[in-house]
């Protein structure tokens, strides 16, 4: 179906819970909509061992709600198309989107919902040993250290949530954070502190992570508080310690605060015309699921006015009454 010619209404660019539901929104009001992706759908939900705070669902793997999401989106016949972008070209008539393969697709509106990746600590043994022991993923590879040792490095949510996925499977956890106290919520905190396999280590950084030929073995360790220096054995280590968006095909003139962040107004639109930013790319206060799908629902109503602007049509939002009810 897709000619290099076609203009689309809207091309969504990423397709984590900010792109996915765009793409539901989208759909439902008519939009000639292709999502690109060059991973699974469900983005860095596909990373997260329980989803705990979804409303309506009082727990739900990453897993599971990455395929409800994608299969909701595709009931309503979005295009999903598994390819890589390598550039965003923005234009008055149109915008122009760049695949890997040389294809050129082009759009109406633009929704970026790349996200971003797991920050890196930077230090002596990360680098050469991911893979081999050095982890960004518990529920990717926490499986590989049943009955062992692992650290987690970071004070956040992601690494209080993930220790405590670590302790399912693990021997012992070592959960080593920088500060005094936990930037993670209360709630999470709690249960890491009655976690009796989870073992917390404040004021402490890592140094270096320490390897043979089979894999980590060790790090060594800093308490910032006391200055003192020491080695912690252990078989892995899981960095979980923020996130930096990906805004690499953010267009040159889009405008970014100082952390890399597309800054938008209230519609989620950014300072290019037509061209809008959700979920983890996007500046904002909060970011959780419900809000980058909030972000999606933001951008694809916003884009769909603006759409209809540019086609002189009217948007064919779907008000439909069913059993005397309104279906939105
Ligand atoms: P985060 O909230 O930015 O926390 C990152 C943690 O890593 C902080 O404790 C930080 O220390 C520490 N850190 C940063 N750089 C470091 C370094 N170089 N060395 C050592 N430690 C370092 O990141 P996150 O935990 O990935 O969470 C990201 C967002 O997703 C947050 O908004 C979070 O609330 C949300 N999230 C929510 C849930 C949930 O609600 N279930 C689950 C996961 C994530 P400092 O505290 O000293 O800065």
């Amino acid at each position: 179906m897709t000619s290099t010619q076609e203009v689309y209404d809207l091309i969504i660019i990423g397709g984590g819970p900010g792109g996915l539901t765009a793409g539901i929104y989208a759909k439902r009001a008519a939009l000639n909509t292709v999502l690109i992706d060059k991973g699974l759908p469900g983005g860095q939900m596909n990373n997260t061992a329980i989803i705990e705070n979804w409303p309506g669902t009082a727990s739900i793997t990453g897993a599971e709600l990455s395929v409800a999401m994608a299969q909701h989106a595709t009931s309503y016949g979005l295009e999903i198309k598994q390819r890589e972008v390598t550039a965003i070209e923005p234009g008055l008539d149109h915008h122009l989107v760049r695949l890997d393969d040389g294809e050129k697709m082009r759009a109406l509106s633009l929704i970026l919902s790349a996200g971003g990746s797991p920050r890196k600590l930077g230090v002596p043994g990360e680098h050469e040993n991911y893979g081999k022991g050095v982890s960004f993923c518990a529920v990717c590879d926490g499986f590989f250290f049943r009955n062992k040792t692992v650290v987690v490095v970071g004070g956040g949510d992601t690494a209080l949530e993930e220790s405590l996925y670590l302790a399912k499977i693990a021997t012992k956890v070592y959960l080593l954070h920088r500060r005094d106290r936990f930037r993670g919520g209360m709630i999470l905190q709690k249960r890491v502190q009655a976690q009796e396999k989870i073992e917390i280590l404040l004021n402490t950084v890592v140094r270096a992570i320490k390897s043979d030929d089979s894999g980590v073995r060790g790090v060594a360790t800093e308490n910032l508080a006391s200055g003192e220096k020491s080695e912690l054995a252990c078989d892995g280590v899981f960095v979980f310690i923020g996130f930096k968006p990906d805004s690499s095909l953010v267009p040159a003139g889009t405008k970014m605060n100082a952390d890399g962040y597309v800054t938008t107004d209230d519609k989620c639109e950014t300072c290019i015309s037509g061209i809008f930013a959700v979920g983890d790319l996007r500046a904002k206060h909060v970011k959780q699921i419900i809000t980058a799908a909030a972000d999606g629902c933001t951008a694809a109503q916003a884009a769909a006015r603006y759409v209809e602007s540019r086609r002189g049509g009217v948007a064919q939002f779907e008000f439909e009454f069913e059993k005397g009810g309104l279906v939105f």
